[in-house]
């Protein structure tokens, strides 16, 4: 018998979780104050990355240190002001980036990307969604033979490790597979794993239609609403208040706003991000990650999809996008991008935890509550594995995957 749940967020996290939770026969309600997949879920790169079997660590040489410091590329900026609020939260992300406690935390991490494509893969056709997803990778590039070398040492030894397939291109093969590309460049890794998404909100979107075809609700409110009752939980929504046994927090960078009054004090932030798309030029065959500058080019419905890296500012500070200006630069070095559409850059903010993990399950103090959020740079890929391993958890099933590193009783 199914019980009733509220999925608070309709990004890919929150939309997924609450498919698998339909799909398992349960009544679920999906609140969100906007429409689906209109936030992070819609201004990322789009690319499912099935490569990306280790998570973003805090840089650990001096040589990258200082890039980070003197903000050089456009991988990395930070807002002096936002610091000491951050700081903490940093310390632990730069310990827990020490190569001793990074490698089980990698290990975790690898063992739910593993799942990130096979479990995209049903949702996508039941959704409707084949003409949204390629299925041929995408491409490091390099502008450095040097670095182009290395990568690929690094990147052979990866894909050997967790059985991806990695195909290192010279100059010339680069040319021929993208011919749009600036002419020139020492190489190029096709990750030939990887889906990418020509519309990333809009497979949030059909997934959410596909959850409604199977029943779900779904209904605009308000979670900072979300309060105990005797049975479990309620939320007030446009269409007055709803209740259910169980609630799933799948905020995203949104989700300590609703956990600290509710006495959590986990180690999140967010890295921000910028995303500006660019018309009129040729068109690339597939997304172009250029390594040296920090730089995604994604082809994309609407143009030619420019993202930077991390921004490491307060979630609400107003843009300060120099890094999508400096970005623009690097990108039209290999790249005619004539027209940008957008007058301003899209910004969004990455939810991120200090041990790169997110955070699934059991919400340690309240019952009936469970959290689902914390994905950083790769929770469009994550959405579904994440969605079906909560769903799991919730009905007491045996797991996909052992669910104890991404428990929010790690942090205390
Ligand atoms: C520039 C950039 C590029 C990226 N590229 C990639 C990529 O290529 N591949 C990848 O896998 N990941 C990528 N990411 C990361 C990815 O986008 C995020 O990890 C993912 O979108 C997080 O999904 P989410 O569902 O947790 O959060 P969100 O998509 O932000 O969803 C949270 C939802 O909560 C709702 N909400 C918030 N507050 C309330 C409230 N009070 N009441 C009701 N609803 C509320 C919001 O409206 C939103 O819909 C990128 C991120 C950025 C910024």
């Amino acid at each position: 018998m199914g019980r009733e749940i509220l999925v608070l967020g309709a990004g890919m996290v929150g939309t997924c979780t609450a498919l698998h939770l339909a799909m398992r026969g349960h009544s679920v309600a999906l609140v969100d104050r906007g429409l689906p997949g209109r936030e992070t879920s819609y201004g990322n790169a789009g690319i499912i990355q099935r490569e990306a079997v280790s998570p973003y660590a805090f840089p650990r040489s001096l040589a990258k240190l200082a890039g980070v410091a003197l903000k050089r590329g456009a991988d990395v900026n930070w807002h002096l002001g936002a610091l000491p609020a951050v700081a903490g939260g940093l310390s632990r992300y730069w310990r827990n980036s020490a190569p001793e406690r990074y490698a089980p935390i990698a290990a975790a991490y690898a063992r739910l990307i593993e799942h990130s494509t096979s479990e995209h893969a049903p949702l996508i056709a039941a959704a409707g969604a084949d003409d949204l997803v390629q299925r041929d990778g995408y491409l490091h590039v390099f502008r450095d033979a040097a670095s182009f070398a290395r990568a690929r040492r690094d990147a052979e030894a990866t894909a050997a490790r967790h059985g991806l397939q990695v195909h290192a291109l010279d100059g010339a093969a680069l040319a021929a597979e993208e011919p749009a590309l600036t002419q020139g460049l020492p190489g190029a890794l096709h990750w030939q794993d990887p889906w990418c998404v020509s519309d990333p909100g809009e497979l949030v979107a059909r997934y959410a239609a596909h959850f409604q075809q199977l029943g779900g609700v779904l209904v605009q409110g308000d979670a900072a609403t979300l309060t105990a009752t005797a049975q479990g939980w309620r939320v007030q929504t446009t269409r007055g208040p709803v209740e259910a046994q169980d609630a799933v927090v799948a905020l995203g960078p949104w989700a300590d706003r609703l956990l600290k009054p509710l006495g959590y004090r986990l180690p999140l932030f967010v890295k921000r991000g910028y995303h500006r798309h660019y018309t009129g030029g040729p068109t690339l065959r597939r997304p172009v990650y250029d390594l040296d500058r920090g730089v995604v080019i994604a082809p994309m419905r609407r143009g030619a999809r420019i993202t930077t890296g991390a921004e490491f500012a307060r979630q609400d500070a107003p843009p300060t996008p120099w890094q999508l200006t400096r970005a623009e630069t690097y990108a039209r070095e290999l790249l005619d991008l004539p027209h940008p559409v957008e007058g301003e850059p899209w910004l969004g903010a990455r939810p991120c935890t200090a041990d790169m993990l997110p955070v699934i399950g059991a919400a340690p103090r309240h019952r009936g509550l469970w959290f689902n959020f914390g994905h950083a740079h790769q929770g469009f890929t994550l959405g579904p594995a994440s969605g079906r391993l909560l769903a799991e958890l919730m009905d007491g099933r045996p797991t996909m995957v052992d669910a104890a590193p991404y428990s929010a009783q790690r942090f205390g």
